[in-house]
């Protein structure tokens, strides 16, 4: 028979929120792009046939919150394929990380290079986000430049597929949140949405009080359809979750009926006690994003551990994007509606759902293939608590393209077995 795909992937578990499908397919590449996704597909049509039988397929996961200008934000950036394709991540999108001036590095240097397909939300500040929790001076209105951004962006449109900003108490207790509106006008000129970070980044400004709960209120009219929050379910003041009621600010939902999307940014921000509460409120994270960094994972030979340590991002708990899924899955989120954050949401978020976030045929053969492991597990969150789990979804591997990735990041946690 005339050999017409270069790899089957047989008899996994295929689930394909933008398709609606979730049974058993084969999934057959050619050429680097999906052929064909069904049910028995005969073997011998295909050049390599892979056995993934009691395994989960799914469209390349995305994640919509990494950090990975290496050697430029300080000890802030990690390796691009760590956090990609060696964690079965097969697309990654810096929050940013490179600014209107250092945006042509990042494309030399860190997007070009990789293996993994590397993406960005372009900084709203000139120096871009170095080691961000530092030098607070560097991120007020004054460090902006609108046209300049916007040109960038525009000029960079394949990398450039958004706008970080931040909503936190250190910058308005300095400047209110002036950066943000300058933020809202770089989108708007672009044409891209504006993603906001929640919860507190920089110290506040001495003798200044500033009342988180109104940083929220301020903001929220100013987001726009398509735009981010993001840190919903940060340990830190100013989230979702009101610091004086206790429960989900009344403005959240008005933006989210207008069309504001959610990104978890887990991060060392994750609370399992915010997101009980933000999840009974009725509300669902669009895209999960990991949001690992130096400072919250564990790099091997990193030779800082006391900076690591001092820093108020300081990460004790291991994790990666699949772990965080476990963590949703735990929380009480369906399995589709997790799968649906780092495949099918983030990919309409980024303007690429032509191309992947889907396993359908003609997108790019972007595949990532997991495991869920059974037993008893023990998950743990920055802020102290501990929870038990009884399923565990873990990394196999990942196509890119079409071309196997082998696990092989040292970022992904191994699992924590709860003794019998
Ligand atoms: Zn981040």
């Amino acid at each position: 028979m005339d050999q017409h795909f270069d790899l089957l992937l047989r008899g996994g578990r295929v689930i394909d929120p933008a398709s609606g499908r979730d049974g058993v397919f084969d999934v057959a590449v050619k050429g680097g792009r999906i052929a064909a996704v069904e049910a028995n597909l005969p073997t011998e049509a295909a050049r390599e046939t892979l056995d993934v039988s009691g395994k989960i397929v799914t469209a390349g996961m995305i994640d919509t919150h990494a950090h990975v200008y290496q050697h430029v934000t300080g000890r802030f950036g990690l390796a691009a394929d760590m956090v990609g394709v060696g964690s079965a991540v097969t697309t990654v999108v810096d929050q940013g990380g490179p600014s209107c001036m250092t945006i042509p590095g990042f494309r030399h240097y860190v997007a070009k290079p990789a293996r993994t397909r590397v993406l960005c939300f372009i900084s709203a500040y000139l120096v871009g986000g170095l080691e961000g929790h530092l030098y607070p001076e560097l991120y007020g209105p004054k460090q902006v430049d609108v046209a300049a951004t916007i040109k960038s962006a525009r000029d960079n449109a394949d990398l450039v597929r958004g706008i970080k900003a931040h909503a936190e108490i250190g910058g308005a207790s300095r400047w209110g949140l002036e950066v943000i509106k300058l933020g809202r006008e770089i989108a708007r000129g672009a044409g891209i949405p504006l993603y906001i970070h929640l919860g507190q980044l920089w110290p506040v400004a001495e003798s200044a009080v500033v009342d988180a709960d109104e940083v929220v209120r301020e903001l929220l009219p100013i987001m726009q359809p398509g735009d981010v929050l993001a840190h919903p379910f940060t340990r830190h003041p100013g989230g979702f979750i009101s610091g004086e009621t206790g429960e989900v600010h009344p403005l959240v939902w008005h933006a989210l009926d207008r069309g504001v999307a959610i990104d978890v940014g887990h991060g060392s921000h994750f609370s399992f006690a915010m997101a009980r509460k933000v999840l009974a409120a009725g509300i669902r994270p669009t895209t999960l994003g990991a949001d690992m960094h130096g400072y919250n994972v564990r790099v091997p030979d990193a030779a800082d551990g006391a900076a690591r340590a001092s820093n108020p991002f300081f990460g004790v708990a291991p994790f990666s994007l699949t772990h965080a899924m476990t963590e949703l899955l735990t929380l009480g989120m369906t399995l589709p509606e997790i799968v649906a954050t780092v495949t099918s949401n983030p990919a309409r978020m980024l303007g690429l759902s032509d191309e992947i976030g889907a396993l359908l045929p003609g997108r790019v053969a972007d595949v990532s293939v997991l495991e869920m492991l059974r037993g008893r597990f023990q998950l743990s969150d920055n802020s102290g608590e501990k929870v038990e789990a009884s399923e565990l979804i873990v990394p196999c591997f990942a196509l890119r393209a079409g071309e196997m990735c082998a696990l092989d990041s040292p970022l992904v946690p191994a699992p924590l077995r709860v003794a019998a």
